[in-house]
Order: structure tokens, then C-alpha cells, then sequence
């Protein structure tokens, strides 16, 4: 019989592929799931690299835009793309484990900024909108709940 698979945002199994250039490793989230096949996923290293330049969830006329921090760039769409090229590669999938506050990655945990820089709310990252409405029925958790 074939291993579940399970999603996991890559800086939470070790890759330095932070903006920083480091990483965020948790040892419980791969204990967790040692039984399924792991399908690392980070959508902002192979676009922007490592290190780069800070992103944040701003919100334009009611819509939460992608945007750097300094040079003020729309990176909205380069993300959706390279997001949806993950989801039709790997349609099949059993659970979903992504980094908190993350622009990308959080879960109700991301800062969502007015265009001033101003804190406005929590909310998710660009990642997670995508992913509920494409792995419908599959609970997305962060790394929290795997403490
Ligand atoms: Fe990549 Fe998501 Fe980790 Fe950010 S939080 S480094 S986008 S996997």
C-alpha cells in the first residue's frame, strides 16, 4: 500500500530557504508525520532566492496584494503561478503542515498591512487562500499544533 503524503512548508523540515537565508526547522513536525511521504514546499526561494528581500500581505482596495518591503514591487502574481504549478504537480494529497505568519505560508497568524505599513489584522498568507479552495476537505495545521 503507498504512504499518505503530506505537504510540509520546507523551512519547518530543515531548508534554508527563508528570506533571512536560514531556516526554521521543528523536529515534532517530522515526527509527526514519519509515516507519510514528505512533499516539501516553499514557493518564494525558487522565485526570489536566498536571502531576498522581505515580503508582507498588504491590503489595496479590499484585496491582499504580495508586496517587498523596500522596493514596494508587486510580486502577487509570480507567486500565484508558481503556487499553482506546485498544486497541479501534486494533486493527490492527504494533509498539509505550512509555517505560521508567513506572507505565503500562515494560517490566520499573518500580519496584514494597510499600505502605510500599518498593522490592519491576522489573516493568511497567500499560499493557504489557495490551497483551501484547491484541497478542498483537507484541514491546513501549522507547526503549532504539531508541538
Ligand atoms: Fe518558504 Fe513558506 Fe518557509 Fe517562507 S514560510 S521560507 S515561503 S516554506
Amino acid at each position: 500500500m503507498s504512504k499518505k503524503r503530506v505537504v510540509i512548508s520546507a523551512c519547518l523540515l530543515g531548508e534554508l530557504c527563508r528570506y533571512d537565508g536560514k531556516t526554521k526547522k521543528i523536529k515534532s513536525v517530522v515526527e509527526a508525520f514519519k509515516e507519510y511521504e514528505i512533499i516539501p514546499f516553499c514557493p518564494e526561494a525558487p522565485l526570489f532566492g536566498t536571502p531576498r528581500e522581505r515580503i508582507s500581505v498588504v491590503e489595496i482596495e479590499d484585496e491582499h496584494r504580495i508586496i517587498t518591503d523596500e522596493s514596494k514591487r508587486d510580486v502577487t502574481q509570480q507567486l500565484k503561478n508558481e503556487i499553482l504549478s506546485f498544486i497541479k504537480k501534486n494533486q493527490d494529497i492527504d494533509a498539509i503542515v505550512l509555517k505560521s505568519k508567513s506572507p505565503s505560508c500562515g494560517k490566520g497568524t499573518t500580519p496584514i498591512l494597510n499600505t502605510q505599513g500599518d498593522f490592519l489584522s491576522y489573516g493568511n498568507g497567500i499560499a493557504v487562500d489557495m490551497f483551501e479552495s484547491f484541497y478542498e476537505g483537507i484541514e491546513i495545521i501549522d507547526e503549532v499544533k504539531c508541538l
